[in-house]
């Protein structure tokens, strides 16, 4: 079990460099408390990030999506016909009430970028996303979570927060659907991040998981909190 949490824990100190060092607000990598848990999905728009709304929906939970800007057209009234079905998957994932979140222009290591180049291209992705909500994106969590802490104001230049995770479930090396469920609920807390895919090896795991995880969490008596009104709670 230590091992387990060691593996799926965030560092104690990514919280701290973010929130501490760059007075961001409490909202990165930990968030509500008062028993509620936000789900996240990392490397949508994919169709797995539909059927992952669908499940969410069937329990009367929302999820926050973390979505890969590339695929989605500059201009939502000129789609490719490759554009035009990510558009799609956009749009019905906002109809099911779920939060949208920007998860890089590609999905390179940001930590990696100048921090220049790291503003254009978040900047670009949420222009994307904008393009096909309407709304402007809050959150952006960069892929892999490599991130280095110059970064935080070239996020902050193209309007975005940098927001991470506290429990992630690993789902992309489950070979089945326990591999996901039984760990999460062990360790799962009020107040958890929870990051799980839309894509990748262990897809279909995931999918599996899902009711089972929600219906874990209930009778911990964990809620699943709500992205939109979160963010509403920041705006306000
Ligand atoms: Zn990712």
């Amino acid at each position: 079990m230590i091992l387990k949490a060691l593996l799926r824990r965030t560092p104690f100190w990514r919280p701290l460099l973010h929130n501490g060092l760059w007075r961001l607000p409490p909202a990165l990598a930990r968030v509500g408390g008062r028993g509620q848990v936000l789900l996240s999905f990392d490397d949508g728009p994919t169709e797995a990030s539909l059927a992952i709304s669908r499940i969410l929906e069937a329990h009367g939970a929302r999820g926050l999506f973390c979505l890969v800007g590339q695929g989605l057209p500059r201009d939502a009234a000129a789609p490719s016909p490759k554009e035009a079905r990510a558009l799609a998957l956009v749009k019905e994932l906002q109809r099911g009430g779920h939060a949208l979140a920007v998860h890089g222009l590609d999905h390179g290591r940001l930590g990696l970028r100048a921090p220049r180049r790291v503003t254009r291209e978040l900047a670009e992705a949420a222009h994307r996303l904008e393009e096909a909500t309407g709304l402007r994106p809050f959150f952006q969590r960069p892929p892999y979570g490599h991130w280095m802490p110059w970064l935080g104001r070239a996020s902050r230049r193209a309007g975005l927060l940098p927001l991470f995770w506290s429990l992630n479930a690993l789902d992309y090396r489950a070979t089945r659907a326990a591999d996901i469920v039984e760990p999460v609920l062990a360790l799962v807390r009020a107040g958890d991040i929870l990051l799980l895919h839309c894509s990748g090896p262990g897809q279909e795991h995931t999918r599996a998981a899902l009711p089972q995880i929600l219906e874990g969490l209930r009778a911990k008596g964990l809620q699943v909190l709500d992205p939109g009104a979160l963010l509403e709670s920041l705006h306000a």
